[in-house]
């Protein structure tokens, strides 16, 4: 299918960009790989009159260190998160996550800032973003702002992003040493989106749980952090009962939509042993 005509913007920095969204208001869409926005402009659920095109804004790709922080630009492409020794050094969930996202053309063009910006529940970002605690930083007409990952994902295709806001960079701290961290995603084939998947990080001290962040990718209107598993976890050792009680709260904070993926009880199951699997990866990592 052919999307409909639009007029095409390349601006080449921050400031342009804003300066277009300006002058075009909600006749424009941003466009970073394309691989969501496209599609949809295809099925015509998207019909923007104006694209401006984020590729050309140098300053929004890549990845740095700012003290024990990781900076990720907005346009920072799948393919470079799993390269990125930095990554692999200080966050290697991400590298190691990114690898289950689409397939190897996707992740070439698809960005990490597009991925969260969307909105999607079955994106894997939203949720690991979560379990890394995440900040995004905004930025509009009036400067910047930084918004917590907890409270950016609003609804199905809703975010904190206003409609005169770029999403310019991903702030994450980097690992301490020993954590451990998994992401299990079940998925149908390769290149699918989850059925449903789980992000653990996890903090081991004397034998129990120091501290642990567990979210969730497909199950719910939106990625879903469990407090209530966190809470069951922590100061205690990590037993067989410990964690079974905790994939319990993650069944429970579980709502997903039915699907070709699933029913709602097989998806909050499938929920569940994602948990499973990641809390027991990540805690084989804490050593
Ligand atoms: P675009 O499609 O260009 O933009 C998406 C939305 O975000 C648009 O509304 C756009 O205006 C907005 N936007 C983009 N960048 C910014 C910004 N910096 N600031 C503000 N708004 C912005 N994703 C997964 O996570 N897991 C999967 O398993 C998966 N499988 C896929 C399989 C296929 C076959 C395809 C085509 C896609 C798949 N995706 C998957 C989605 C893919 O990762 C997309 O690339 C991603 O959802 C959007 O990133 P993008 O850079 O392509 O953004």
């Amino acid at each position: 299918m052919i999307p409909p005509t639009f007029d095409y913007h390349a601006p080449t920095s921050v400031a342009d960009a804003l300066k277009l969204m300006g002058q075009l208001g909600s006749d424009a869409k941003l466009l970073a790989g394309g691989h969501s926005l496209l599609p949809m402009m295809k099925l015509r659920f998207a019909q923007p009159a104006h694209l401006i095109d984020l590729n050309r804004i140098d300053s929004l790709r890549g990845i740095r260190e700012d003290g024990g922080t990781i900076v990720i630009g907005a346009m920072t492409v799948e393919n470079d998160l799993i390269e990125s020794k930095i990554l692999q050094a200080k966050m290697p969930l991400l590298p190691e996550a990114a690898r289950l996202i689409a397939d190897p053309q996707v992740r070439n063009r698809g960005t990490i800032g597009g991925d969260v910006a969307h909105g999607d529940p079955g994106n894997d970002h939203p949720a690991l973003m979560l379990a890394v605690d995440a900040t995004f930083v905004l930025q509009g007409p009036k400067g910047q702002r930084q918004v917590k990952a907890e409270g950016f994902f609003h609804g199905t295709y809703m975010t904190e992003l206003a409609e005169d806001e770029i999403l310019v960079e991903i702030r994450i701290p980097a690992f301490a040493a020993k954590t451990g961290y998994a992401y299990e995603k079940l998925k149908r084939k390769t290149g699918d989106w989850a059925t449903a998947g789980a992000a653990v990080v996890l903090r081991m001290s004397a034998e129990k749980v120091s501290s642990v962040r567990i979210a969730l990718t497909n199950v719910a209107p939106t990625a879903v952090r469990v407090p209530a598993a966190e809470a069951t976890l922590v100061g205690k050792p990590l037993t067989e009962s410990a964690i079974a009680q905790a994939a319990g709260e993650v069944m429970a904070a579980c709502d997903p939509a039915e699907d070709l993926r699933g029913d709602r009880e097989y998806k909050t199951a499938m929920a569940g042993e994602m948990f499973r699997r990641a809390i027991r990866k990540a805690a084989a990592r804490c050593k």
